[in-house]
């Protein structure tokens, strides 16, 4: 390590920054979070730094006397920044000149910024870049009110003091107040279970930490898919309780030490029942243990996630609700076929063919009129009598169909074939994964992007050998 990591204390300080251009008017942004003195020596000012409440504008050209008693100096002139880390030098005052490291005796991080709590990344200037994906990745896992929580504990910490003993017992009061109830409170501003759990836990008899379930939407497959806050229920969890449907590349994204618990439902195969699923959410939780639930797609789209969420209430669990991203959407967006279209279709339905006795009965007849639109989930082995239904009704046999397998992730197949057709397509291509069947959108015509689709062998052989 050749940069050694300090947080500085500019409150009153005076800061220096060279320079009144572009680089020089991003160094004062990010020095006005804090409480320095910011003064700029330039030519002239960017018109953001004319701002003469907090930037003092000491001097039109440099001279190094002006740097006397300052706390850190910028120099963001390359004409001279030479001069200017010269100066700062002689005078013992760390000085960083912008892109230049060789004249720089200190460097800046990237930050992630949730005041007072401060994240600083840096990799000594070998790689931005990846620093700046750090950046992200960490701004992602932490809640935006997390400072609040920080202000919080240190608004308490003196009455903490006086009503807990020293050592372990005010340790663990601490553990408690960052982890389970108290931090939730604080970070969703409910003043009122904050005040509840906070008095348990002054009164060292805490009920143990509540379990809880997070039902949490895991989107189509695609890891990039998942919203910010079912990134970090998944890291939060300690058990995960999770479908077939959930991809590999989202399950990664747990803790090492996470409980996985798979509780897919494959068609054909012996599964869990939906009683049993709740059972193991109910038996984790009951340990105290914060359990997420994750689904394909949206939990409230044919997930059965109110079901499970009644389920669990009724047993007393406090539950939570994450949406995600439904196959419909992200499936339609992956093959680029947009869900409505502007004088073609005003409105889409989204519905299953499977029922747990079968066939998802509908009523067939609107469906099957001019301009519908329609997504149907779970409708790869109903295909045939769905498309039967839909004839039966009137729909036209040209009417177009899409058919989305294994959408958003790399082995996603996108077939166009038309209601007459489907079944035959869904043989021919050997569709078996999950897929989405979009019936009735414009795009859905065979387009030029649309990935041709390789023919099983062994069913085209079968299909030809039945027909001769
Ligand atoms: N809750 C889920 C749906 C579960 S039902 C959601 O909101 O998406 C399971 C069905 O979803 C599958 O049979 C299939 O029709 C669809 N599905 C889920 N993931 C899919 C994917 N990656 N590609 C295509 N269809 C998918």
């Amino acid at each position: 390590m050749r940069y050694f990591p300090i947080f500085v204390d500019l409150k009153g300080r005076r800061v220096i920054v060279v320079g009144g251009g572009e680089e020089a008017t991003r160094k004062v942004r990010l020095l006005l979070k804090t409480d320095a003195l910011i003064e700029v020596i330039a030519n002239e000012l960017h018109p953001e730094l004319a701002d003469g409440s907090r930037i003092r504008w000491i001097a039109k050209s440099f001279l190094p006397d002006l740097l006397d008693g300052a706390a850190l100096v910028y120099s963001a002139d390359p004409q001279l920044n030479a001069e200017v880390s010269a100066a700062a030098q002689a005078r013992g005052i760390p000085v960083n000149a912008v892109d230049q490291a060789d004249i720089s005796t200190f460097i800046i991080p990237s930050i992630v910024d949730r005041d007072p709590v401060i994240v600083a990344i840096g990799t000594e200037g070998t790689a931005p870049v990846l620093a700046q994906g750090i950046r992200g990745k960490i701004d992602a896992l932490l809640p935006q009110s997390l400072g609040n929580l920080a202000r919080k504990a240190a608004s308490l910490r003196e009455f903490v003091a006086t009503k807990v003993p020293h050592g372990n017992r005010r340790r663990s009061f601490w553990q408690q107040f960052f982890s389970g109830p108290l931090q939730e409170a604080v970070l969703a501003d409910d003043a009122a279970g904050f005040e509840l759990h906070f008095q348990q836990a002054l009164s060292g008899n805490a009920t143990p930490a509540a379990g809880r379930v997070s039902l949490v939407g895991a989107g189509p497959g695609d890891p990039e898919l998942l919203t910010l806050k079912a990134h970090r229920r998944i890291q939060e969890a300690d058990v995960i309780v999770y479908d077939r449907l959930v991809s590999d590349g989202v399950l990664e994204m747990a803790r090492r030490d996470a409980i996985r618990i798979p509780v897919g439902k494959t068609p054909f195969e012996a599964s869990p029942s939906q009683r049993e699923i709740n059972d193991v959410l109910l038996r984790e939780a009951q340990k105290g243990l914060h359990v997420v639930r994750l689904k394909g797609g949206d939990p409230y789209v044919f997930g059965r996630g109110g079901e499970e969420q009644a389920f669990l209430e009724s047993a007393g669990i406090a539950v939570d609700v994450v949406p995600g991203i439904t196959a419909a959407l992200g499936c339609a967006a992956s093959a680029r076929l947009p869900l409505t279209q502007r004088g073609h279709n005003r409105s889409i339905t989204l519905l299953t063919a499977a029922s747990e006795s079968g066939i998802a009965e509908h009523d067939w007849a609107p469906l099957a009129k001019p301009g519908q639109a329609f997504a149907i989930y779970m409708g790869v082995n109903a295909a045939g009598d769905i498309a039967g239904r839909l004839l039966d009704s009137g729909i036209a046999p040209s009417t177009p169909v899409a058919i989305v397998e294994n959408g958003t992730l790399a082995s996603e197949r996108v077939l166009t074939t038309t209601i007459g057709g489907l079944w035959e397509t869904i043989q021919f291509a050997g569709v078996t994964g999950p897929s989405m069947i979009y019936v009735g959108l414009r795009q859905a015509r065979a387009s030029a992007d649309v990935v041709p689709f390789p023919i099983r062998e062994d069913i085209r052989d079968a299909l030809l050998k039945a027909a001769s």
